[in-house]
Order: structure tokens, then C-alpha cells, then sequence
């Protein structure tokens, strides 16, 4: 059957009606990819995947919220979209936008936006602001303008966002059978966290699910305020998707974890680029920065001994199924892909001296 979109396919857990002009990419229906090699890390009988969301049509998970608010803008009868980005709003914004035939404008933080984001939300022909300021900064202008300007504010804390994003639980119940016993996320503004514990929740409700699953949430040292409990003025991180200092869905991030039984914790950026490379080299998934923090949250915990807790321990008579979203795609951050790699090796054009190049040893 032709995938049309997360909207046409779950459609009645969202608030659209016949009347909704749907804008959509045909977004969602991302792969849930077995990571063995994380597995076996684990312990006997785990079985663990990456929720691959760069495969959305811009290249992240951003696209289920933009689906759902854009086409709620349109319904409305806004003419303009407005963000605040780390990037990759932008650029679903910028998309969605123009194919709705509204206006784009989006505020970055100067400097601090990794190049495919910048190159997409130019193309799709937003006009973009580069402040001189961070993404808390940006995010306070935008809802001033948008409050006081007929432009839709299209950030997480349009509700909507949320209603689009809380799909990929739905996928993940949809594909497993029942809900993962752990679902390990990176946490920046903090609206993907309240979303997957939405739609958790929802479907559980709906009896689509047995159990919801523990909600772990990891945010990078350097931005880590609901770890710390007070905002981080000067948040840093080359995970730039996740450098925020003054989360806007804050409590509610709080309460996913609660409910649920989770946790919040941080990873150092060293422990985020070992994922990151960790993810491309063994197992083949490129994935950005940001979005290798749920995979380094899970590592850490499994050095930690976590897993080894009486409490935490896998449960007898069935898999325990560990979920870890990758928000974005690898292709949108070129330059940490270069620094945190190898560089190609220069040689003439001959047989010989490539020959005394290669190396074939598997392990690298
Ligand atoms: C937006 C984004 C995040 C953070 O999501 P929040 O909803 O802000 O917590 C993480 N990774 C990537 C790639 C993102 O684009």
C-alpha cells in the first residue's frame, strides 16, 4: 500500500478533520533497524533498535511535528510560519512552508548550524536570521514577533508539533507488537521527549500495547539543565541540535520521566562522538551528532552495570526490547563527520601506491 503520510495513516488519534488542507512529504514510516552488536552488550535475550528518524523526508524527525502544524496553520488561514532553530526546525519548516505556499522566516543561532541545515532552509527559500545570540535567545524573539504578528509560531510548543511527533510511538507498537521496555532519546528542547511519552501513553490507552516502556532521556554535559535543575546560560556542545539551555517543555519532560519511571541524565561530548562513530562504523547507520546521544546514554548505562540492577535486570520468558531514537541524519553535519574521522589518504594514480596503502584488517 502507498505510504501518504502520518497524518492519513493515524489520522484518528489527531486533531484534523475532513476540512484539514493536509500538507505532507509523506513522512513517518521510518525503519526500526536491530543494532546486534548493542545487544549483545546488554545482555542475553535483549534485542535493540534504532529508530531511524533522518529518514524522514528533510532528514529528521522534525517533519512529523511540521506535517501536523503546518497543515493546521493552512486549515487556519495563516499565510506565514515563523522558528527558532538549531537547524533542522528550519529546514522542515522551509519545506513544508513552501509546498503549503505559505512565507518562511526562521531565527539561527549564528555560527552554531551545521551546514546541511543552513543549505536546506536556504533552498526550500526561507528567509533566515542568524542572531547573535544562542537557541534560547532566538526562541524568546520568535514567540514575541509571533504573538504580536499574524505568523504562526511552528516550535514544539505549538501543540501540534507534539501531536505529529507522537506517531513514531505508534510506529514503534505498530512494528514490535507491543510497546519496547526502554525507549532512550536525546533531549534538547525537550518537545520529542513529551511527544513519544504521548503517544506511548495513547496507544496504550487504545489498548494497542501491553506496557509503556521507561522513558530515558539524555541531554549533552555541556546543555544539560533538566540533569543540572536550574537553565545553562551558555550552553555548549557539538551536538548543536541539543544545545539548549532553558528547555521549552521543561515540565513535561520532567513528568515523562516520572511517569514512567525513567530517567534524565547527560553524556559528555567524548562519549557522544564514540556512538556516533560506533553507529557509522559497526553498524552502518550515519547518523548527526545530537542523535547519537540516546545510543551513548544506553552505553553508559550498560558500562555502569545498569542492566545488572535486580531492578533493571531483563525480564525472564520474553526479549527485552530497547528502543533508541536517532533523530536526524549524518548527511546534515559534514564538518563533525570530518573532524571525527580519518582523512583520505593522497596518492598518484597507480596500482602500486595504492596497493601500499590498503589495509585489510577488519578490526580497523
Ligand atoms: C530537534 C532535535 C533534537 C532535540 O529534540 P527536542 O524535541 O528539542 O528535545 C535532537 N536531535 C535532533 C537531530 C534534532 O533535530
Amino acid at each position: 500500500m502507498h505510504w501518504r503520510g502520518l497524518i492519513d495513516r493515524y489520522r484518528e488519534y489527531l486533531p484534523v478533520t475532513e476540512a484539514t488542507p493536509v500538507v505532507s512529504l509523506c513522512e513517518g514510516n521510518t525503519p526500526l533497524i536491530p543494532v546486534d552488536s548493542l545487544s549483545r552488550e546488554v545482555g542475553d535475550n535483549v534485542e535493540v533498535f534504532v529508530k531511524f528518524e533522518g529518514l524522514n523526508p528533510t532528514g529528521s524527525f522534525k517533519d512529523r511535528g511540521m506535517t501536523m502544524a503546518v497543515s493546521k496553520a493552512r486549515e487556519e488561514g495563516s499565510t506565514a510560519v515563523m522558528c527558532a532553530s538549531t537547524g533542522n526546525t528550519s529546514a522542515s519548516a522551509a519545506a513544508y512552508a513552501g509546498r503549503a505556499g505559505m512565507s518562511c522566516i526562521v531565527i539561527i543561532p549564528d555560527g552554531n548550524i551545521a551546514m546541511g541545515k543552513l543549505a536546506q532552509a536556504l533552498m526550500h527559500g526561507a528567509q533566515v536570521f542568524a542572531v547573535q545570540g544562542n537557541f534560547d535567545d532566538a526562541l524568546t524573539i520568535v514567540r514575541d514577533i509571533t504573538d504580536k504578528h499574524p505568523i504562526t509560531l511552528v516550535n514544539s510548543v505549538n501543540p501540534y508539533r507534539i501531536e505529529g511527533q507522537k506517531t513514531a510511538s505508534f510506529e514503534v507498537i505498530d512494528a514490535l507488537g507491543d510497546a519496547p521496555d526502554y525507549h532512550f532519546i536525546p533531549v534538547g528542547n525537550a518537545g520529542n521527549i513529551t511527544a513519544y511519552w504521548k503517544g506511548y501513553v495513547e496507544y496504550h490507552n487504545a489498548g494497542k500495547s501491553t506496557r509503556r516502556p521507561r522513558m530515558m532521556g539524555f541531554q549533552a554535559a555541556g546543555s544539560a539543565p533538566i540533569v543540572l535543575g536550574h537553565v545553562v546560560e551558555k550552553p555548549e556542545t557539538l551536538a548543536t541540535a541539543i544545545r539548549i539551555g532553558n528547555p521549552a517543555s521543561w515540565k513535561q519532560a520532567e513528568a515523562a520521566r516520572d511517569d514512567s519511571g525513567g530517567m534524565i541524565d547527560m553524556v559528555t561530548d567524548d562519549e557522544i562522538v564514540s556512538a556516533y562513530q560506533h553507529l557509522a562504523r559497526v553498524e552502518g547507520i550515519f547518523v548527526e551528532p545530537a542523535s547519537a546521544a540516546s545510543v551513548a546514554g544506553l552505553i553508559k548505562l550498560i558500562q555502569s552495570g545498569f542492566f545488572k540492577q535486580a531492578k533493571n535486570a531483563p525480564p525472564t520468558g520474553r526479549k527485552t526490547r530497547i528502543v533508541c531514537v536517532c533523530t536526524g541524519h549524518g548527511l546534515k553535519d559534514p564538518d563533525n563527520a570530518r573532524k571525527c574521522s580519518s582523512v583520505p589518504i593522497s596518492v598518484p594514480a597507480s596500482i602500486e601506491a595504492i596497493m601500499e596503502h590498503v589495509c585489510l584488517d577488519l578490526s580497523r
